[in-house]
This record gives structure tokens, C-alpha cells and sequence, in this order.
């Protein structure tokens, strides 16, 4: 439950109504928005009696949530979450790209990336240094080496830095590294990962797990949000269906019903929800067309020789060609990009 209190509502009377939530064995999180405050209203005490709370002073109306997940819905901010880093703003009118490699590999190669990348637009820099791979014999990734030359990126080429977390243990070496904080698919319902994200600073990017529901996602979303992180990406990124021409089924059809539910930006990520080189592109269109905040997209300049997803990583050529294709669209829309 949530009681939205009225812009005339005194500090006094927060702490009031707060009081009478607690006094019946509930917990009260009074949320300073930029012109009202919220109080949500968790746990298993008595029953609110709504009359009761809404005719004491400064309260304007009582939000009863009927969906499992309550910080995620539309119902809980009726504006649209913009994550904000630096000049950087996802969720807002512009479009923004991430891309970069799929794994740091080394020094040169993410300077060469990025250097390209940058020129034709994109914002954010991703590249895993922890990689969740499905054979333990799969290169790893360069763990904390890999985070400093991210941090390098950052510096010489001004982008904002994405890259995953894969565990609670390397989470804050992660944090201090990275500008947002991202958590792959197979970890979507990581509970204790979730958690502790949700205690960063750090804004969190969160991609679909491979086979979860709209509501799942959301819940997941939930977990971080419920920790007091607000500043959540959310990122669709394929799950498994029976069709084998691609790696995965890159379900767009989630973005227009992520935005009914929720406030919370997304993103498309077609490079692992399709797997294939030449799919990239027109995927890249069609989710822009249907209103994602973003795209997620990996980027090689030598996919041949890269350590992983070489296959599906587009050349920088083809990146500039989305940029452009990508803008066009965005144009249509009423909305931009870089
Ligand atoms: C990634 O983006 O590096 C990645 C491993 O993606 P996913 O978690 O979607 O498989
Ligand atoms: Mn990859």
C-alpha cells in the first residue's frame, strides 16, 4: 500500500502517519519525491483500515497495489525513471547505445573499440571482465586487469562504463570499478545478487533472464528497487524458444508491455538475443521502433580472433550504419540519438 501524502502535508505529519503504520506492527518507507511524499507500507501486521489513515491530515490518497511488484509499477510513480550519469539520461526522450566488446581482452583491443565506438555516437562502453560462460574451460574473462582498463576506457574516451557483476563476493570491486552495474541473465533471479545491488550507489542494469516471464522480470526489478535503488535499466535480451536460426528469441514485444507496467527505462540488447552477425541491424531498428530507451549492442574490430561472441559482434563499419539507421528512426518517433 502506498500513501501519497499532499504537497501541503508538514514534516510533522509524515512522522505522524509513520507512527500510526508502525503502531500497528507495519513498516513505513516515507519517499521524498520533488514535490509530495510517499510512504509505502510493508509486512504482515493488522490491517490498514484506509477511512482511518486518509482522514488524517496532510494524506491525499491511498494507492492499494494489487500486482505483486509495487516500486516497479506505474502506480508507484506516475513519471518515467530517468537514469542519469554524468551528461548521460536513459529512459529520457534520446535514444542511448552501449556498446563495445564482448569480453576486455586486453588494453588495445578496448582503446581500439572504444575509439570507434565513441566516434559514431555511443554513450556507454560495455565489456565484460567477469564472464558467465557455459564451459568452465571458456576463457573467463580478466577480472580486476579488466576493470582498470574499462576505468582506462572511461578516462581517455569519456564513456560511461557497463559491466557485469557475476557475484556477491566481486560486487564491490565491480562498483568501485564501473559506472553501472550490470546483471546477466543467468543471475535474473539471483536473490542475494539482487540485494546487494539494490544497496549500490551505482545504477543497475538488469537483463531479462532466459526464460523468464514479464512478471518474474519485474519482480527481480523489485528485489533491487525494494533495497533503495531506484536507478534500474531494464534490458531485453532474447529468451529460449524451439526456433534454432537464432540463439535466442529476441521478444520486443516486451517493450511496449514493460512501459504499460512500469516506469523503468529498457533497453534491447539484439546481439545475444539473436546471435547472429546479420541480424543486428534490422533488430536494431525494429527496437528502437518499438520504443526502447536503448541498445546494448557488442562491437569487434577482429571478431575472429575475439575470445568469445566473435560471431554475433558487429564490425565497427556496421555500427556506424545502426548509428545512422537507428537515428532515423528515433527521428520518426520524435526522439533522438547521439
Ligand atoms: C553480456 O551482456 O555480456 C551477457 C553475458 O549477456 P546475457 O547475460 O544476456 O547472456
Ligand atoms: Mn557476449
Amino acid at each position: 500500500m502506498l500513501i501519497v501524502m499532499k504537497a501541503s502535508a508538514t514534516p510533522e505529519m509524515v512522522v505522524q502517519i509513520c507512527r500510526e503504520i508502525e503502531r500497528m506492527g507495519l513498516n513505513a518507507h516515507p519517499i521524498q519525491g520533488t514535490r509530495t511524499t510517499t510512504i509505502e507500507v510493508t509486512g504482515n501486521g493488522f490491517p490498514v483500515d484506509p477511512d482511518g489513515i486518509l482522514s488524517q491530515p496532510g494524506v491525499k490518497e491511498i494507492i492499494h497495489i494489487t500486482q505483486p511488484y509495487k516500486l516497479v509499477s506505474r502506480e508507484f510513480s506516475s513519471s518515467n525513471t530517468v537514469v542519469k550519469i554524468n551528461d548521460v539520461s536513459i529512459g529520457a526522450p534520446e535514444i542511448v547505445v552501449m556498446a563495445g566488446p564482448c569480453s576486455v581482452e586486453s588494453r588495445e583491443q578496448c582503446m581500439t573499440i572504444a575509439k570507434l565506438v565513441a566516434k559514431s555516437g555511443a554513450k556507454v562502453f560495455r565489456g565484460g571482465a567477469f564472464k558467465p560462460r557455459t564451459s568452465p574451460y571458456s576463457f573467463q574473462g580478466l577480472g580486476e586487469e579488466g576493470l582498470k582498463i574499462l576505468a582506462e576506457v572511461r578516462e581517455r574516451f569519456g564513456l560511461i562504463i557497463v559491466t557485469e557483476a557475476m557475484d556477491t563476493e566481486t560486487m564491490d570491486m565491480v562498483a568501485e570499478y564501473t559506472d553501472i552495474i550490470q546483471i546477466g541473465s543467468r543471475n535474473m533471479q539471483n536473490f542475494s545478487l539482487l540485494r546487494k545491488a539494490g544497496r549500490k550507489k551505482n545504477p543497475v542494469l538488469l537483463k531479462r533472464g532466459m526464460s523468464a516471464t514479464l512478471e518474474e522480470f519485474l519482480m527481480a526489478a523489485e528485489y533491487i528497487m525494494a533495497e533503495g535503488n531506484h536507478n534500474i535499466i531494464l534490458c531485453e535480451r532474447g529468451v529460449r524458444t524451439f526456433a534454432n536460426h537464432t540463439r535466442n528469441t529476441l521478444d520486443l514485444s516486451l517493450v511496449p508491455a514493460v512501459k504499460q507496467i512500469s516506469h523503468l527505462p529498457i533497453i534491447v540488447d539484439p546481439s545475444h538475443g539473436t546471435g547472429v552477425r546479420d541480424e543486428i541491424l534490422p533488430m536494431s531498428r525494429a527496437a528502437v521502433a518499438a520504443g526502447a530507451d536503448g541498445l546494448l549492442v557488442e562491437v569487434h574490430h577482429d571478431p575472429v580472433s575475439a575470445l568469445s561472441d566473435g560471431g554475433q559482434s558487429i564490425l565497427p563499419d556496421m555500427f556506424e550504419q545502426m548509428m545512422q539507421e537507428v537515428r532515423a528512426i528515433a527521428g520518426v518517433l520524435g526522439r533522438s540519438c547521439a
